[in-house]
């Protein structure tokens, strides 16, 4: 898809509350030269948020347009709406030379994996379970009903660790961006999703208990 020199991809993927987006946030702090994508979505903008800023904002027509005229590198439905990353938006950077950060779901981080094999995926696991729930009630927005919802989806999202390169376990921002740095630099072979050290740090969260 992409020939000559060019820059990385790196997808990141992990269940609701698990800290992603603070992590993304530290990454991108540290290095603005990445470049992180910014998808196409189907769902309303919250309040906080600016189109072409966090999402471009489309409705279903457009966005099923863009699907049919191949413009995303991959797509999925995810709680209800659709979101797709701009194949156009990323290989622009790509090509530039620069890492390109994708911020997305299990779903599409399989579709990237096939089309694109040469990039990173890692997978954002939380300390335990009770540190997720805990975070998950904390953002303050959601009934007692769609918190358990958002849990139960995030114990089952969990369970598509193995389909990452590598695991980084959420415990302390600035640790989890040290070892980020490190896969990047080529030295995360602790966090390799085959290591014993990651193997053994993952069965013993999804054993937590709730
Ligand atoms: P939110 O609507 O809360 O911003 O995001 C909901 C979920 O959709 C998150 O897991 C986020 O990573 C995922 N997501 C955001 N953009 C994309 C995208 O372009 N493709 C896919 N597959 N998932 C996305």
């Amino acid at each position: 898809m992409l020939s000559g020199k060019h820059g990385r991809l790196v997808v990141v993927s992990a269940p609701s509350g698990a800290g992603k987006t603070t992590l993304v946030h530290e990454i991108i702090r540290r290095h603005p030269e990445i470049r992180l994508s910014i998808s196409y979505t189907t769902r309303p903008p919250r309040k906080s948020e600016t189109n072409g800023r966090d999402y471009f904002f489309v409705n279903e027509n457009k966005f099923h347009a863009m699907l049919l005229s191949d413009a995303f590198l991959e797509s999925a439905r995810v709680f209800g709406h659709w979101y797709g990353t701009s194949w156009e938006y990323v290989s622009g950077f790509l090509k530039q030379g620069n890492t390109v950060l994708l911020e997305i779901d299990w779903q599409g981080a399989n579709q990237v994996c096939l089309r694109m094999p040469e990039a990173i995926g890692i997978f954002i696991l939380p300390p335990n379970r009770q540190e997720l729930e805990r975070r998950l009630r904390g953002r303050g927005t959601d009934s007692d009903g769609a918190i358990s919802r958002r849990l139960r989806d995030a114990l089952t999202d969990m369970l598509h660790w193995k389909e990452f390169d590598y695991v980084l376990v959420s415990d302390d921002v600035g640790k989890c961006a040290d070892a980020f740095e490190g896969i990047l630099d080529g030295q995360g072979e602790l966090n390799r999703v085959n290591s014993l050290p990651t193997q053994e740090r993952v069965a013993q969260i999804l054993d937590s208990d709730t």
